[in-house]
């Protein structure tokens, strides 16, 4: 596809102009002096950015990434947008060139694509930022972009339906029904004003007192949370008994597939029939990660430990449990890792039930941030199909 970027720009910046107006009119009320002249001062400016492809960005993005060798540089680590905060500039960026609009055909359809998924969205990222004051590495900041991505998302379908606009798409339908859940708590004699105002004003702790509804729902989210990064490094240990690198990029698709399941149950179950197929004729490592696999399940216990701790700092991605192989061992893994090897790609041929779906995981479709963490995943409603 042949896209002028200068006038896609032109047109988007319109676009986003039109909505700035409507958000003055019709939660003005609801903003704060500073958040009026936020607004204003974007009405005056292209705050709209449409980037070209170009080495600069996919150097950034990679860096962001956690790649560092610039063999490994990719396109794949560029966002199709992000907000102002990304690059520090205050402006609204895309990247038309980017696997998420490859349905695009002509310049038109992607900019109704534009319009229709990521410019209102994207315009309440402004106005809606309960955790900006965060530390970097808790859960206190993964909940914050949580949060934050549902109420944006929240507000933009909102936005959508009352202007008769298609409903945006994204990944982030289980932030919006934990939003619902929340906002559905407040007192309810509360105007639509006051609401709007505590969404645009309110920080995390002050959202979540003010819903009775509050601490039920960050409970739950932080039992998921725990739940996934057990799992990840789970995975990685799995990887590390077999003699992978704990960042080789197939753990990392394997991971992404697995944090955007449910059902605990299934997952559990579907790492157990792996455990079982991958360390047949290694009954002392099986066992070993048998029992650490049981750990994993959240026990009341547990869990009460684990909300005591909420502030304190966690690894988004844990070191595995004690895994760690004798030498001697480790070397009789590899050996035995690479005789698989020569016959077939173990993992591949191994982890079949998960290659299965695996593939529409490492992309995401309407990733419109650059935050994709595990928070702001998306998550099926009903699991991936894990069994066949
Ligand atoms: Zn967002």
């Amino acid at each position: 596809m042949n896209i002028n970027y200068e006038n896609v720009q032109k047109s988007l910046n319109e676009y986003g102009k039109y909505v700035l107006n409507c958000i003055k009119k019709e939660n003005g009320s609801s903003l704060s002096q500073e958040q009026l002249q936020t607004l204003d001062r974007l009405l005056s400016t292209d705050f709209i950015v449409v980037e070209q492809p170009n080495k600069k960005d996919i150097e950034f993005f990679s860096n962001q990434a956690g790649i560092t060798d610039p063999k490994e540089f990719s396109v794949e680590y560029v966002p199709s947008a992000h907000g102002g905060r990304t690059k520090g500039d205050n402006k609204i960026h895309i990247y038309p060139y980017t696997k998420a609009f490859s349905d695009c055909k002509t310049e038109n359809e992607l900019l109704n694509d534009c319009v229709d998924n990521i410019v209102t969205h994207e315009i309440f990222h402004y106005f809606i930022r309960p955790n900006l004051y965060d530390e970097e590495g808790t859960i206190r900041e993964e909940f914050g972009h949580f949060l934050t991505e549902g109420l944006v998302q929240h507000y933009a379908e909102t936005f959508s339906q009352n202007h008769n606009l298609p409903t945006p798409k994204s990944n982030y339908d289980r932030n919006v029904a934990f939003v619902k859940e929340l906002l559905a708590g407040l007192p309810d004699n509360l105007s639509k004003e006051q609401v709007d105002r505590i969404v645009f004003s309110y920080n995390q702790n002050d959202l979540l007192s003010a819903s009775k509804n509050g601490k039920q729902l960050y409970d739950r989210f932080v039992e998921d949370i725990q739940f996934k990064n057990d799992v990840s490094s789970f995975i990685i240990s799995i990887g590390e008994n077999l003699g992978m690198d704990r960042n080789d990029k197939k753990l990392a698709g394997i991971i992404s597939h697995y944090k955007k399941a449910t059902d605990k149950k299934i997952v559990i179950a579907d790492l157990q029939r792996n455990v079982e197929v991958l360390f047949k004729e290694d009954k002392e490592t099986k066992d070993k990660l048998m029992k650490d696999l049981d750990e994993i399940v959240p026990s009341k216990e547990n869990k009460d430990k684990r909300i005591d701790n909420l502030d304190k700092k966690f690894k988004k991605v844990d070191t595995p449990k004690k895994l760690v192989l004798k030498p001697q061992k480790k070397e009789k893994q590899n050996k035995k890792f690479k005789a698989i090897s020569k016959q077939k790609n173990p993992i591949n041929s191994k982890f079949k039930i998960i290659n299965k779906t695996q593939q529409n995981d490492i992309g995401l479709e309407n990733a419109h941030d650059m935050q994709i963490d595990s928070a702001s995943l998306d998550y099926s409603q009903s699991g991936p199909t894990l069994s066949k």
